[in-house]
């Protein structure tokens, strides 16, 4: 289901910072800022969807995205003088302006101003960025995965939860050794050795009839197509177990994909090697990206709370 660009999809040509409209070639930030010096950003990453037949664009769980980006914030010890409810608003009020009326990609980032050094609590800056972003052709075929010889960096050191721009340190190292040993992906193991996630998604797999996926505790970020995916898992009748994951389990598993707001549903066909089933896409996963997509774009009734609808 290969979504070429619509003609008609804007291109970035602004972006809000700290509340007010900027051209996008001025959205920058100095050098010796905390934010560059030491990567002091946190971020959330959604998704638009638009919706042809309503003519409308939906963004999806705005209210769970800032809720993350105000966690983050406090986690990180960040200390805004401005309001998450304002950044909120800023998401709509951007592609409003802009005009979307495609799939696109939005990101909300707070992060250190100024010419602190690294335990400054503040200034703190914010924007948001949206710009068109089809949906990826791979999630019809899968992807073919690699178990990192890289570690999820722990709870105790940096935790994942934290959405801390600094932590795709971690998730590029595996991506890069991945790519570079002819996957398309990586999958991280805790420093306890279980499965954690992938660089950039969070992971499922099916096996004996449930779903299965690691708890929180596993040293993942509190993913919220996660909890979309275990609501949309239980609503289809599926058994559900949040729990550490062995390695192995991915091997012997039937059917393996990974989810995120970016990711969305991506099924994963083989790991090290080793087919997923017959190598193809598994019926489980097709059944929860159908309703994964039907709920994103508003064409599930029950659903629809989760959207936030950006044309009145
Ligand atoms: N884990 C990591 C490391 C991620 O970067 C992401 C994408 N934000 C996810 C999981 C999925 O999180 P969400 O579903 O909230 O987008």
């Amino acid at each position: 289901m290969s979504e070429a660009l619509p003609r008609s999809s804007p291109r970035t040509t602004q972006m809000v910072v700290n509340g007010n409209f900027v051209p996008f070639e001025d959205a920058t930030v100095h050098l010796m800022s905390p934010a560059m010096r030491y990567g002091l950003n946190i971020f959330e990453g959604l998704r638009g969807y638009w919706n042809a037949k309503e003519e409308q664009l939906y963004v999806f769980r705005l209210g769970e995205h800032m809720e993350r980006f105000a966690q983050s914030m406090r986690l990180l010890r960040f200390d805004p003088e401005f309001d998450v409810a304002d950044v909120t608003s800023a998401v709509t009020e951007l592609l409003r302006a802009d005009g979307h009326r495609a799939n696109c990609h939005i990101r909300a980032t707070a992060y250190l101003d100024g010419m602190g050094e690294h335990h400054v609590p503040k200034p703190v800056s914010w924007c948001v960025y949206a710009g068109p972003r089809p949906r990826s052709p791979k999630v019809e075929i899968g992807i073919r995965a690699q178990v990192s010889s890289w570690r999820r960096m722990s709870d105790n050191a940096m935790s994942p939860r934290i959405k801390c721009g600094a932590n795709y340190a971690n998730a590029r190292l595996a991506r890069f050794q991945a790519q570079l040993d002819g996957y398309e992906d990586a999958i991280l193991l805790n420093e306890a050795g279980k499965v954690a996630e992938g660089p950039g998604a969070c992971i499922f797999l099916m096996r004996r009839g449930s779903l299965v996926t690691p708890d929180v505790s596993s040293g993942i970020l509190e993913s919220i197509t996660r909890d979309t995916i275990i609501d949309l898992a239980r609503a289809c009748g599926l058994a559900v177990e949040e729990r550490p994951v062995d390695r192995t389990e991915l091997y012997a598993a039937d059917e393996v994909f990974l989810a995120g707001s970016a990711a969305e549903v991506m099924p994963i066909v083989s790991i090290d090697g080793i087919d997923m089933g017959d190598a193809t896409v598994g019926a489980t996963t097709r059944e929860l990206q159908k309703a994964y997509f039907a709920a994103v774009s508003g064409d599930s009734y029950r659903e629809r709370n989760w959207l936030t609808p950006v044309y009145t």
